[in-house]
């Protein structure tokens, strides 16, 4: 028998780094997925010679302590263990203390990082021998530099593809993590371009980031909860249309999903506007209950499996469908947006909602978590089940089919599994970016993304401007004790009360925050706020912005704080669980937006407090609502729903086939 031998760590790390790096776009996913592990709010990505030269990323995280700077570069060496609540989450985020290791082992790689408290510090790694700690000049935050890539193993760098095109790769994974996170400000340079760049403000600024304005304005945005299963982005129309798959992103519970399920489902919906070999554009945020979906399929594949196909297929075909149909669902689908009723061609749905240009912020959607998935999951079970021996075409269907959320024809009941083991990243080329990469060579960068920039402050300005006279407006009534009509020559305004009294208190209480002119309630008793260290130091670095908001708060002892005032529209709050709230998020991270977070709690306050839909409004509290409106026609609910919808007389006479 041959004697075991224990392999060098450095050998080891090296066969360990095949499994965890195998091309430079693993090395760049690697590095951004710590500097979002760390809590950035902002990180550059910078590739030289398609990653082999150089991959740098660059992140405002919490950065690394000098005493963990070796650690980090020793394997199975990971902050985040401890952290993470159980091993699925472990698996599935890749918190193996791994990358760092894998990726210094055939490169030569230097750290620089420095925390809030701490000095800034460096330490590097040649082929896995790791130096000595340095000291360096930096800001806040982590600067990872890996040259060199594979140079000690050059078989693997045998097998690497051309500079382009593994650099086509990695802007794919980059444009994947703009979408994926759009509350993250990313920068991308390719030898020393600018090539790609988001600014953390929600999905819409990520989607014209990544793929500019004008696809923005071929685009529904749409936001349905079916049956549990949330389906909120961006989908190409009826005329859009592109020429290969590489256009069309999911994310599933946050994660850059690729399931065939859900490729057919979203196929299925296009077959009657597309041609063959012309593909649908989609960017989709679809959430579902996680006890439904097993991401364990491999942890390093995107791939997911489902309990029930039949259940995500039927969701989001129905939703789609609804929205490219035109049924009288899509109302409801459609989140109101100036980009998407430009389109001249599409079909309107129903009832037009208002165009509203705002861009759009992120809202976590609290009133959809606080629904719960588990019963509006198996109530669609039970549907399925009652619907399954019927099956109904919907383009045959002229009711709306959605009614029926499983009404898919035969074939695409049972959606054919792919064949081809989806290899979601390495296949995929991005025609888009290559042609984005070229532009640059052309020195066209600037002008690309100064547009952007252009576009987005101008939607703003627009929606400042999408009032109309309200002495114009006649109230005509109100109906299910919910929606107030007014009416105004060819059109009937329906206004939702509680959306837009949501929205009305929501700006009170911004302006009032902005203008710093909180009206504060001094508190009979303070009240105290103890905290570990890592809770105070937050609240300590927070201090300005959370007295701003009207907090009225001071240091007295270790680590504790006294609020002896809270501002006057949030005194009924409970104090305890706001705080709660905000530090739960921080988790020792001192990189979190607090402004996002406030603006969070601000749209729940105001929700609570906001008449609600069903409560039967006196018609001079009507007339008071609607004055406060002052002819905002573009209004959306905090949570990013529409304030008002429109309908036209001549949908109207089309609905009673007045006129065709
Ligand atoms: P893992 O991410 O699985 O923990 P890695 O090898 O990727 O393992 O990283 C090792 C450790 O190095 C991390 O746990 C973290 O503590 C630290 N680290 C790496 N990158 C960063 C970063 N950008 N900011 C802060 N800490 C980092
Ligand atoms: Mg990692």
């Amino acid at each position: 028998m041959s004697k075991i031998n224990i392999l060098p760590a450095q050998v080891y790390n090296r066969i360990a780094a095949g499994e965890v790096v195998d091309r430079p776009y693993s090395v760049v996913k690697e590095l951004v997925e710590n500097a979002i592990d760390a809590g950035a709010t902002e990180i550059r990505i910078y590739v030289e010679g398609g990653g082999k030269q150089l991959i740098r990323v660059t992140d405002n995280g919490s950065g690394i302590l000098r005493e963990d700077l070796h650690a980090a570069f020793l394997p199975h060496a990971t902050s985040k263990i401890a952290k993470a609540d159980d091993l699925d989450r472990i698996m599935t985020l890749g918190f193996r203390g791994e990358a760092v290791a894998s990726i210094a082992s055939v490169s030569k790689m230097t750290i620089t990082s420095k925390t809030a408290d701490g000095g800034c510090y460096s330490l590097s790694s040649d082929g896995g021998t790791i130096g000595e700690i340095q000291e360096a000049a930096g800001e806040n935050g982590t600067d990872v530099k890996v040259e060199m890539l594979f140079f000690n193993t050059p078989v693997r760098l045998g097998f690497l593809k051309s500079d382009k095109a593994e650099e086509t790769e990695i802007t794919n994974f980059v444009s994947r993590f703009i979408l994926g996170r759009p509350e993250i400000a990313f920068e991308y340079y390719v030898n020393g371009k600018l090539v790609l760049q988001s600014f953390g403000g929600g999905e819409e600024e990520a989607l014209v980031g990544v793929y500019g304005v004008n696809t923005l304005k071929e685009c529904y945005q749409i936001d349905a909860d079916k049956h549990g299963v949330s389906v909120r982005g961006y989908i190409g129309n009826q005329n859009f249309s592109k020429p290969n798959k590489t256009y069309q992103s999911v994310f599933l519970n946050g994660r850059y999903i690729v399931n065939s399920t859900i490729s057919a489902a979203i196929s299925g919906a296009y077959s009657g506007y597309l041609m063959k070999r012309q593909y649908p554009f989609y960017v989709l945020y679809i959430d579902v209950p996680t006890e439904i979906v097993d991401v364990n399929v491999h942890p390093n594949k995107a791939d997911v499996r489902f309990a029930d196909n039949q259940i995500i297929y039927g969701c989001i075909y129905s939703v789609i469908s609804a929205v490219l149909d035109g049924n009288a669902k899509a109302l409801d689908y459609i989140v109101s947006n100036s980009r998407v009723s430009d389109v001249p061609t599409a079909p309107t749905p129903a009832f037009t909602p208002v165009p509203t240009p705002v861009p759009t912020p992120v809202e976590p959607k609290k009133e959809k978590e606080e629904t719960g998935f588990s019963f509006s999951y198996e109530q669609a079970q039970a549907e399925l089940k009652k619907l399954a021996p019927q099956v109904v075409s919907p383009k045959s269907a002229s009711l709306p089919t959605d009614e029926l959320p499983f009404a898919v024809s035969e074939k695409k009941q049972s959606p054919a599994p792919i064949k081809k083991e989806v290899e979601p990243y390495s296949d995929l080329t991005c025609e888009k970016v290559t042609v984005r990469v070229n532009a640059s060579e052309q020195a066209e960068t600037h002008d690309y993304f100064e547009e952007n920039k252009r576009f987005l402050a101008e939607a703003e300005t627009k929606a400042k401007q999408n009032r109309i006279e309200i002495s114009s407006c006649r109230y005509a009534g109100k109906l299910f004790n919910t929606y107030l009509l007014y009416e105004r020559g060819d059109s009937v305004y329906l206004i939702d009360q509680h959306a837009a009294h949501e929205r009305l208190i929501f700006d009170r209480l911004k302006a009032q925050m902005q203008e710093r002119e909180v009206l504060q309630q001094p508190m009979l008793v303070p009240y105290t706020l103890s905290l570990n260290v890592f809770e105070a130091a937050f609240i300590r670095e927070n201090m300005e912005n959370i007295r701003q908001m009207g907090f009225d708060l001071e240091e007295f002892g270790e680590n504790d704080f006294k609020i002896s005032a809270v501002p006057l529209d949030l005194q009924y709050i409970d104090l305890g669980k706001f705080f709660n709230e905000i530090l739960g998020n921080v988790n020792g991270y001192r990189a979190i937006k607090l402004a996002d977070l406030l603006k969070d709690k601000l749209a729940s306050a105001a929700c609570k407090a906001a008449v609600k839909g069903g409560m039967d409004l006196t018609e001079e509290e009507v007339e008071k609502l609607f004055e406060l409106m002052d002819g905002d026609m573009g209004l959306k609910c905090p949570h990013g729903r529409p304030v008002v919808a429109r309908l036209t007389r001549t949908e109207l006479e089309k609905m009673f086939k007045r006129i065709v």
